[in-house]
């Protein structure tokens, strides 16, 4: 796929050395891929809403309910000491992954989701006051607007919008418009997983700061696909699933600068965030139980973990060679098909492993669906970025995704799938 290493925060000198990346052996790796749909080999092409899952996850998944199962951090018994390593070991896999100090700083959240509201609650409630404004860009998930309107609306703040030009990228000649002394929050999407723009946030993270403004970063589509090194990109806060990137479902991470989570009041309360509990008041634990109220889903950090491990064990920077390559044939051979018309940027640098797309008249919802009886599974809709369809005059696109186990040949299905398309609608 085609993020460049700078772009996403580790310079290609940083990275590792690639090692032979064989496609279908990765394949091969991941069970739900062998089978057929609808009586054809199943295409998988929607990893941008969620990856498929490989053995080692599934295996760690049964690893720890087979042997492991208890609740952590409070028993003195040896499952509970093997599930609290487990699940702190996955922490600091995760920190690692995005070149984190300090486990500390990474938080349990179900989701990338959930991660931006902590934020945007915990920090935005006790920091954001009438008057003040938060930046965001019309090319968000609703996940990254959402809660910042929800902010926006009970403290009296202001949204401002850095907007798209007509590939889909952000007009950054904006930017010192929009960045005042009143800005107290930057919150912007590493990719997008609408068009598969990847955003300069290491630029974005440098203006904003120069006015004292915090830089949030939704990184749902950022860290799956390349190295992403928080501390050099500069940026504040930084929210992933795991679910994208081979984990499992319900759980995702926030990374947060340590002198910002120390000084932020707690998300939630209940058991395992507190350190002594009085009638009318508590004290809270250390970081990062702090935010981490009630039982965590243990087996779903160990999963993610065990996904950090999968894709650091193959090498992200194969990875993203491999997903270059599809990326570059695939825009090629979509842009070839009559009538189609692609949303996102030109420059395969600065566009990720995505190609949003409308053919002709057909509505997506009916590209998906002939697709769908080929065995290909794509996604129509807004892809929860409604902003970015009214930027341009649609209420849709058909959207098909790649990530490591997808190959040519994948490519190649969709192809033919759009010409049945093509032949219906033309
Ligand atoms: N932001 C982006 C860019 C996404 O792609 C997604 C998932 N589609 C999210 C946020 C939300 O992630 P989750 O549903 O895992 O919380």
């Amino acid at each position: 796929m085609a993020i460049s290493t700078s772009t996403l925060g580790r310079d290609a000198q940083g990275a590792s050395m690639a090692k032979a990346f064989d496609p279908a052996r990765i394949r091969a790796q991941f069970p739900a891929l062998h089978q057929e749909v609808n009586g054809k080999p199943l295409i998988y092409l929607d990893s941008a809403a969620t990856s498929q899952k490989p053995q080692a996850v599934l295996d760690a998944l049964d690893h720890y309910y087979e042997h492991d199962n208890a609740n952590v951090h409070r028993g003195i018994h040896e499952l509970s000491r093997r599930s609290t390593e487990a699940f702190e070991g996955a922490r600091g896999k995760v920190a690692g992954w995005i070149g984190a100090d300090d486990p500390a700083e990474v938080i349990w959240t179900r989701g990338t989701t959930e991660a931006l509201n902590l934020v945007a609650s915990a920090w935005g409630l006790d920091n954001v006051h009438e008057g003040d404004e938060i930046v965001l860009s019309v090319l968000e998930h609703h996940s990254n607007i959402v809660p910042w309107q929800l902010l926006a609306q009970r403290t009296g703040a202001r949204l401002r919008y850095i907007e798209l030009d007509d590939q889909g990228r952000l007009i950054l000649d904006d930017l010192p418009k929009l960045l005042t002394e009143r800005t107290k929050i930057v919150a912007i999407s590493h990719v997008s997983n609408a068009l598969g723009t990847v955003n300069p946030v290491k630029d974005i993270a440098t203006a904003a700061h120069e006015v004292d403004a915090l830089v949030v970063v939704d990184g749902a589509q950022g860290a799956v696909h390349a190295d992403v090194d928080v501390r050099e990109l500069g940026v504040d806060f930084y929210a992933l699933s795991g679910h994208k990137m081979c984990g499992p479902t319900g759980c995702g991470a926030l990374w947060g600068r340590r002198d910002l989570l120390e000084a932020m009041s707690p998300y939630q309360g209940g058991g395992e965030m507190i350190h002594v509990v009085g009638r009318d008041e508590s004290t809270w634990a250390e970081l990062p139980h702090k935010f981490e109220a009630g039982t965590p889903n243990i087996a779903g950090a160990i999963g993610f973990g065990a996904a950090v491990d999968y894709l650091s064990d193959i090498g992200m920077d194969a990875i993203q060679a491999h997903e270059r390559q599809l990326m570059e044939y695939a825009l090629e051979q979509i842009r070839a098909v009559d009538a189609v018309r692609v949303y996102g940027p030109d420059s395969l640098d600065e566009h990720s492993a995505v190609v949003s797309f409308t053919l002709g008249d057909a509505h997506p919802h009916d590209i998906s669906t002939i697709l769908d009886a080929e065995g290909v599974a794509i996604r129509a809709g807004h892809h929860c970025a409604q902003l970015v369809m009214k930027h341009f005059g649609i209420a849709a696109t058909a959207r098909a995704s790649f990530y490591l186990y997808n190959t040519k040949d994948d490519v190649d299905r969709l192809i033919a799938g759009l010409s049945t398309v093509g032949g219906i609608f033309g």
